[in-house]
């Protein structure tokens, strides 16, 4: 057993090169052949591994989907709710149980989000709910959304095939948000390639990193090009900058490209162990009463690549020092690292995790493990107040008593057993 002091902390998900440093030579290739610019050969040809990737399903047969990489996930999100359509006064149904990213670029394109509720087996987005949006949207606006973004989130399919048949049925395109569910399956086939286009995410806590950049799956060439051309300004085919239509800056660059390349030589690798992972914990936290690991349905369809561990806690449970949580004002905030946090001079908020949630937090930081909860809700934001939203309960009620657990390359066999028992230790008996 290591001591506490010994331990380095396990943090939630990290990026892990490849330990020949595969992508140390495709980026020195980058230098040594001068491109270094948003284009070049590791972008065609981690375009091609994706591609390779996407369009293999589990049986050997294959599909015909292109790939385009870009600057973040969140960039490919933007881009896709354009080809869609979307514009100045539609509306898209998205998962309010999510990262903003799903939601944020439905704004950007002064469009307004539809959010709807999870269903509890997978926590994603509850098919009857997303049905009764659309129609009582087409009813009170006279137009049905413009298009419908659900989301693998910590990696779990969503019900694939009853929002497929849904969508449809209503002929609304689907941009599958699989940013955290890179290599999740539904019935052997690599989630990102059912919608009418697939997200991907390479930023650092990612399943596999670019240090930032993310990639669009498109159905066909047509697809592919145009998202392309919006993706580099959209120039028209001039010897000067002409322009038809407004682009965007969003390409990925060729040093970036170079490290994904190299990571796709442990791609298989590294979500191997996070199903490693998910199963050693669903089998020591097996008697830990109160507490409950999330699982995929017992549908053999689900194949869930298990980015994030995620767990709740009976509300009823108590969790030492839990008497003095949510006291403070906090300085810092989750995923503070990133980038700058706005302060703010409240110690909580109308809706928070429950005290036990907060307790664990904070023993588990002691103990140099990093808990986080697990997402907001976007219906519950306050950026969002005004949102029109179809709630059922699930995910509000998820985000009280959720948090994730450390998963990933990272995180060894022992890590994990430490992991349980601090959390065996936290609890008052
Ligand atoms: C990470 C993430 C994205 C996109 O993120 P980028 O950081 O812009 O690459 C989109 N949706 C979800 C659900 C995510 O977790």
């Amino acid at each position: 057993m290591i001591m506490a002091e010994e331990r380095k902390t396990i943090y939630l998900c990290l990026a892990h090169m490849s330990e020949e440093g595969i992508e140390q030579k495709y980026v020195k290739e980058a230098f040594d052949t001068n491109w270094v610019v948003p284009m070049g050969p590791n972008v065609n040809a981690f375009e091609q591994n994706l591609a390779d990737f996407a369009n293999s399903n589990s049986d050997g047969s294959k599909l015909d989907r292109k790939v385009v990489c870009l600057s973040a996930g969140t960039a490919a999100v933007h881009l896709a709710l354009l080809a869609c359509g979307v514009g100045p006064g539609d509306e898209v149904c998205v998962q309010s149980f999510t990262f903003c990213a799903s939601s944020h670029p439905i704004t950007y394109l002064g469009a307004s989000p539809v959010f709807i509720d999870s269903e509890k087996e997978t926590w994603n987005m509850d098919p009857a709910l997303l049905e009764k949006a659309i129609v009582e949207r087409k009813e009170k606006t006279g137009k049905y959304p413009k298009a419908i973004v659900p989301v693998a989130l910590y990696g779990m399919p969503y019900k694939v095939d009853e929002i497929m048949a849904i969508a449809d049925k209503y002929g609304i395109p689907v941009v599958e948000d699989a940013a955290e569910g890179m290599g999740s399956r539904f019935n052997g086939q690599v989630l990102g390639t059912f919608g009418k286009f697939g997200v991907l995410s390479f930023n650092g806590n990612k399943m596999i990193t670019t240090s930032g950049g993310g990639a669009l799956i498109c159905r066909d060439a047509e697809d592919a090009n145009t998202v392309m051309w919006r993706a580099t300004q959209a120039r028209d085919s001039y010897p000067y900058y002409q322009h038809s239509a407004i682009g965007y800056n969003y390409r990925m660059s060729n040093v970036c490209a170079g490290i994904g390349r190299g990571q796709m030589t442990v791609l298989d690798k590294h979500i191997a162990h996070h199903k490693h992972v998910q199963a050693l914990y669903e089998e020591l936290l097996k008697d830990v009463d109160g507490v409950d690991i999330h699982k995929q349905p017992a549908d053999p369809r689900y194949d869930a690549n298990f980015w994030l561990c995620t767990a709740t806690i009976d509300e009823n449970i108590k969790i030492k020092g839990q008497e003095n949580v949510y006291k403070e004002v906090i300085k810092t905030a989750v995923g503070g690292a990133a980038g700058v946090i706005k302060a703010v001079d409240s110690a909580t908020t109308d809706c928070q995790p429950n005290d036990n949630v907060e307790a664990l937090r904070v023993y588990m930081l002691a103990k140099k493990i990093e808990c986080r909860p697990v997402w907001k809700p976007m219906h519950k934001q306050p950026v969002y107040a005004n949102a029109v939203s179809y709630v059922n309960g699930v995910s509000e009620s998820l985000f009280k008593i959720g948090f994730c657990l450390p998963a990933g390359p990272y995180v060894s066999d022992d890590d994990v057993r430490y992991i349980v028992d601090s959390i065996k230790e936290a609890i008052v008996k």
